[in-house]
Parts: structure tokens; sequence; C-alpha cells
């Protein structure tokens, strides 16, 4: 279920229509209660909820409602990261799954391509740290599906922008060692990253095979390796 807008704001968003135009419908409570029993209706396996930040609290008030018309699915909280640990803290207990980002290591690079966000390293580390304390590392059940758990994710991005390599090293340092990490080759230009001859571009093989590399030399073992990006 994507949310419209998004509090980060990347000139690099693939969703730009809805993350920074704004698409989308406005919905009562109710609408939102009843979208979520329509999908556990239809066999899906959880409700992921994109771009949930600023809804935060509504999207609490929708699952009570349908939580008591029999919503029992898992709930993935799917997010850019940069999240208030107050905040996170009202969700322990309510969310199963944690999907965030961890976009980048370096403040100015986070001010520079995410609507000014220099506190983004700083204030995802808190975010991760509470929400491994909420859920712990996402292990698959006997059925081969998650239920809950901590998946995180990394875009790696052309001419080291994203800084992957600090961020592996945040994580195995002060994560397990089995922590989930999505090392994401999908990146390519898009909406305004033109402006910006650095990211202008997609990522080539050798920078995604250093980022693989890097990330198993740290020692994390539960990797989501993904095909290389076209050289
Ligand atoms: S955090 Fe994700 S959804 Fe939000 S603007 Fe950035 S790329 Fe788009």
């Amino acid at each position: 279920m994507f949310f419209s807008n998004c509090n980060l704001r990347c000139v690099f968003c693939i969703n730009w229509q809805i993350s920074q135009g704004g698409e989308g419908e406005p919905e009562s409570l109710r609408d939102l209660a009843a979208m979520m029993l329509h999908l556990q209706e239809i066999g899906c396996h959880n409700i992921n909820i994109v771009t949930p930040t600023h809804y935060s609290a509504h999207i609490v008030l929708g699952l009570d409602i349908a939580a008591a018309d029999g919503l029992r699915l898992p709930l993935v909280y799917n997010t850019c990261g940069w999240e208030r640990s107050e905040i996170l803290s009202v969700l322990d207990g309510v969310v199963d799954i944690y999907l965030p980002d961890f976009k980048y290591a370096d403040s100015a690079m986070a001010a520079k391509y995410s609507s000014g966000a220099d506190t983004y390293p700083e204030v995802t580390k808190a975010a991760l740290l509470e929400m491994h304390r909420q859920v712990g590392v996402a292990k698959p059940a006997a059925d081969g599906l998650m239920y809950r758990g901590l998946m995180i994710r990394h875009l790696v991005m052309p001419n080291r922008v994203s800084g992957t390599r600090r961020v592996i090293d945040w994580i195995a340092a002060n994560l397990p060692k089995d922590t989930y990490l999505n090392i994401m080759s999908q990146y390519r230009p898009m909406y305004r990253a033109f402006d910006y001859p650095e990211i202008a571009r997609r990522l080539t093989r050798a920078e995604y095979a250093e980022a693989v590399e890097y990330a198993r030399q740290a020692g994390l073992t539960n990797l989501d390796i993904q095909g290389v990006p076209p050289s």
C-alpha cells in the first residue's frame, strides 16, 4: 500500500510522482482498514505499507479497526529509514517486519540529494538499533515466509555517493552478522538526477561487485544479492 508523499524527497526517486507529486487519493480510516482486509481476503502474505512515516498515527488507527474486524497478517513497515526513535517506540508490538533503507553514510550526501536531510545517518542508525531491538534478526519460518524481523536495504549509487563501505562497516559493528541486508543494484537516474553529473548514470558491474565483496569481507552472512547491473 503506497502512501502519498515522502519525508526524504530524493532527487533520484523512481516514484517521484507519488513521493513528491502527491499522487493519490484521500481515504478514510475505515477505507484504509477495508483495504487491509481486502489484501488478506485475496491471499496476501502481509500488509506492506510503503512510505508510512508521516502517516504512522493514521496507520495505527486504521490497523485498530482492521484488527477488530479480523486482520491477522504481519505488518511490514517499508521506510526510508529516517525515523524518529520515539515514534518507533510507539510502534513496538504493532510492526512485525521493519524494511528500512540505509541510504547514506555521509550527512553531506544526504543533504545534497535528499532535501537537506543532514541528520539522516545519525537518525537512521538510531532507528535501526530500535527496530532491531523490537523485532530482531529476520529469519524465514518453516513455510519459507518471513513473519518478523529487520530487513535492511542499501542502494549502491554511482561514484560511492551512498557511502556503501561505511554503511556496511556500521552494520557489521553494531548489529548481528546475520542481519538481513539487501544490496541493491538497480539505481538508475530518474527525476532530477540528471542535474547531478555524478549520479546521472547507472551503476557499473565493478561498483556493484565491490560493494558485495566488501560486505562479505566484513563478515555479513545474510546478504540478498541482486543481479549485476549492465556495465
Ligand atoms: S526515500 Fe524512497 S520514496 Fe522517498 S523520495 Fe527517496 S527514493 Fe523516493
